[in-house]
């Protein structure tokens, strides 16, 4: 699958300066200056230059004198001057598709790309490395962008073309060059730009010129009328996989039937496959369809295992984002799409969620509707009263000049700036909101102006520090030794998919968890890495081997269990005559924890069980320190090492072959380097703690755990605070209620000046016993407001401190932060 000639160094492209620069990527980074409608990017070449970018593209009509002189100070940096960057980097980036011989979808049609494309990547997850556009990237920009991400772990590339004007195809044809194409459907989006719904179909269709298959529905008779009148003349050798909901002729017909769907194959007989689909409005049918048939026409996928995935199939959520708003607003963000259809699906969910009495849309102009103006607007009114708006404020000229449809009271801005400066917000109280605009308006200004910043409680996690903490550990070990990461316990808390993700983009070796579920969790995440799951109950045998995760096997009983399951899974598979897939294990060592793990005497019994069953494969062996954070145990360990080296190169003599061996935990990564063997295990000091406490400011703190003032009070001495009157004044004081409980994960052991907390600046000591989900704290020596911030933990009161306070350990308080705490994930320096 995988090409020759794909550079190694994948240069980092950028054409947004505002978007967030690693700067140990900006020298890697070409910029592409483009002269747009609404920014000229020549104008942030120096500031990106001070950033440590050093090469550009730039458009010789943009190149002013003063401009030049500005460029030529920065003598360093490699100036390429072209037409058109926009043009260059659609060149550059079909060129690098032309590297990749891996099946590539290319979807076009006017709704339902980004859905298909989502859903195919969710079904596919298992079978396919895949890359795809981000969000609804189909532009003539964003389409090269999204192809560019393509590298050589890649086996699938799905990405989505959009186009509003005749003649662009073209180009986005060269960049996708899909294998597979899926013509979604055809609707009246666009259509201004174009003379006719032939012309438009007829453009759409230069995204197959090259494919070898194409998937589409023939109840759109256009459609099929002009694949078959001009595809088929340029493209004659294409495939042409069709279905029809109306017993028309095509390779498939669907039905729907007493809620299932129904899927035959005309040119086969063993009928109809049924399916139950997981969501059942219209457009969501033939989006489903569409993936089906596009997941039967590239793999073997059974109608059993394909019905599994189907019932895991989320909505796609990227289009409307529920906030929570200032003024205890909800928010809900629809900043990105922007046709009649999506205003009433908006609408709906602004109805579904709202509790409020209040109800208010701010829209913008809409854009391409294909629609007369008056009409247009005099439908979106109409649209207003029927969700039962109680307020309209429409953004930008157009809108403007339709005001007559609107209800007395409206308001109209000309656009984004005068809204911004002009809107009384204070008068936005307790209300659901509606903020959707095309992109021109750039309404995630508005979002942004609305959305509440601090609210209740948050876990933030500083993505930076866990990237700097894994580095240590990587120099630490060196590159020789592998890592493997534990994200148990929801990455100790802090929020097992995010990290996972960071983690495979760093490119660690393995990752383990505690349960089956954790791992099955981190697949439909989109985690492609090794899996060791240390805890398989036999129960969920089955979908250890439908995610790839691999068992950690720990006694002999278990063993076999999984043995049997294995050679009852490959009877199947026997019989079909194809070489059996090794199956990977771990095994785990007793060397003294005593907990789980084989004893050295069970190992000859474990040899010769695995030697008659050649098709499980030991990937790993190991064993865990009982007391690697304390040097009281240096012995102790130093024995636990020795019997490990002794039973691995037992089990290796046994097996013929010697499996990755690991043995360290954090702290002893950081107390025996000398015993680092093949892999390493990390933990907790990914997550910011060091527990061996040797190296203790090598690692950053990942976590900080904050929440809000709800009150502030005067309360004269001899008066008690809170439950059982525990917490008597001896001086007359400032008490702050906050918003974080035990119930959050603050330990109530922490009650009555056990713990304390920071706020601007000031140590104050919690009062009286923690409730279950307040806290009352002492804020008499601090400057403090209602709604202010409090930092719980993090770099100004260590998790350590907190722990020690109330004896207990680190790993306990992080994983305590209750899953109803918000996980927010940062990233600074951008
Ligand atoms: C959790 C765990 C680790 C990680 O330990 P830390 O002290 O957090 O680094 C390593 N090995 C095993 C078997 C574990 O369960």
């Amino acid at each position: 699958m995988i090409t020759e000639n794909i550079p190694s160094i994948h240069p980092h492209w950028l054409t947004d300066s505002r978007q967030p620069l690693d700067p140990e990527q900006a020298a890697n980074t070409v910029f592409f200056a483009i002269n747009g409608e609404h920014h000229d990017g020549h104008a942030f070449v120096g500031e990106l230059y001070r950033k440590g970018v050093r090469q550009f593209v730039v458009e010789r009509s943009a190149l002013s004198p003063d401009r030049r002189d500005e460029f030529a100070a920065y003598a360093d940096a490699q100036f390429t001057e072209v037409d058109s960057s926009l043009t260059i980097l659609q060149r550059r980036a079909a060129e690098h598709r032309h590297q990749f011989r891996i099946p590539v979808v290319g979807i076009t049609g006017s709704n339902g790309k980004t859905i298909v494309k989502e859903w195919l990547a969710q079904l596919l997850a298992d079978e396919f490395v895949i890359a795809r556009s981000p969000k609804s990237y189909n532009s003539q920009l964003g389409v090269p962008l999204s192809v560019h991400e393509l590298d050589a772990q890649h086996t699938l590339g799905i990405f989505e073309a959009g186009i509003s004007r005749p003649q662009e195809m073209a180009a986005l044809e060269a960049i996708i060059r899909p294998t597979i194409g899926i013509f979604t459907n055809i609707g009246t989006a666009h259509d201004e730009g174009f003379r006719t719904r032939k012309q438009k179909i007829a453009e759409k269709l230069r995204l197959f010129i090259h494919a070898d298959t194409l998937i589409y529905c023939v109840d759109y008779a256009d459609i099929d009328e002009e694949v078959r009148m001009l595809l088929k003349a340029v493209n004659a050798d294409v495939q042409l996989v069709t279905w029809s909901l109306t017993g028309r002729e095509a390779t498939y017909s669907v039905e729907q039937k007493d809620g299932k769907l129904l899927i035959g194959k005309a040119s086969d007989n063993a009928g109809p496959e049924s399916y139950q689909l997981p969501f059942d409005d219209a457009a969501s049918v033939e989006n489903l369809i569409h993936c089906l048939i596009t997941v039967k026409t590239l793999t073997t996928i059974g109608p059993h295992s394909l019905q599994n995935r189907l019932n895991r199939l989320r909505p796609v959520s990227m289009r409307l984002e529920l906030k929570e708003g200032i003024n205890n607003c909800i928010l809900i963000d629809d900043s990105y799409n922007n046709d009649v259809a999506g205003l009433q699906l908006a609408l709906r969910f602004l109805n579904q969620q709202n509790t409020r009495q209040q109800s208010v849309v701010i829209l913008s102009d809409v854009l391409q509707s294909g629609q007369r103006d008056d009409a247009l607007y005099e439908q979106v009114a109409d649209l207003m009263r029927a969700g039962n708006v109680t307020q309209f404020v429409g953004i930008g000229p157009v809108v403007y000049k339709n005001a007559r449809f609107f209800p007395d009271g409206s308001q109209f801005y000309a656009d984004t700036n005068a809204f911004l400066t002009d809107f009384p917000f204070a008068s936005l109280r307790d209300a659901a909101v509606l903020v959707k605009g095309a992109r021109p308006f750039s309404f995630e200004r508005i979002v942004s102006r609305l959305q509440r910043k601090a609210h209740g409680t948050v876990l933030e996690i500083n993505l930076d520090a866990l990237t700097g903490n894994l580095n240590y550990y990587r120099e630490k070990v060196g590159a020789q030794t592998k890592v493997m990461v534990m994200v148990k316990a929801f990455a100790y808390g802090s929020g097992s998919a995010e990290v996972a993700q960071l983690l495979q983009y760093h490119r660690v070796d393995y990752l383990a968890v505690a349960y089956a579920d954790e791992g099955v969790s981190l697949r439909q995440n989109g985690i492609t890495l090794p899996i060791m799951v240390m805890n398989p109950a036999p129960e969920t045998f089955a979908a250890l081997r439908e995610y790839r995760l691999e068992p950690e096997l720990f006694s002999l009983k278990l063993l076999r269990e999984w043995g049997q399951f294995v050679e009852r899974e490959n009877a199947g598979v026997h019989a079909l005559g194809t070489a059996l897939p090794k199956t990977l294990i771990h095994l785990k060592i007793d060397t003294g924890m005593h907990r789980l793990g084989f004893l050295e005497s069970e190992l000859p019994a474990v040899i010769t069980y695995l030697n008659g069953l050649p098709t499980l494969q030991v990937a790993t062996v190991f064993s865990h320190l009982v007391g690697a954070d304390e040097s009281q145990f240096n012995a102790f360990s130093q024995q636990q090492y020795e019997l490990f080296v002794r039973c691995s190169a037992t089990l290796e003599a046994g097996l013929g072959y010697q499996p990755t061996r690991h043995l360290l935990n954090s702290a002893g990564i950081v107390r025996f380097p000398d015993y680092k063997l093949d892999m390493v295990r990390l933990g907790i000091g990914l997550y910011g703690v060091e527990p061996s406490r040797i190296d203790k400011a090598a690692v950053q703190p990942v976590g900080t755990l904050k929440t809000t003032i709800s009150q502030i009070k005067r309360v004269p001495a001899g008066e008690t605070i809170g439950y059982s009157r525990r917490g008597l004044l001896d001086h007359d004081a400032c008490i702050a209620t906050l918003a974080i409980g035990y119930a959050d994960g603050y330990d109530r052991r922490l009650s009555n000046g056990v713990g304390s907390v920071w706020v601007n600046g000031t140590l104050c000591p919690t009062v009286g016993s923690i409730c279950m989900d307040m806290t009352m704290i002492d804020v008499t020596a601090a400057s403090a407001a209602e709604g202010d911030e409090v930092i719980i933990f993090g770099s100004d009161v260590p998790i350590t401190t907190l722990a020690d306070r109330i004896g207990t350990i680190p790993y306990e308080i992080l994983t305590s932060v209750s899953e109803r705490v918000k996980r927010v994930f940062v990233k600074e320096g951008n």
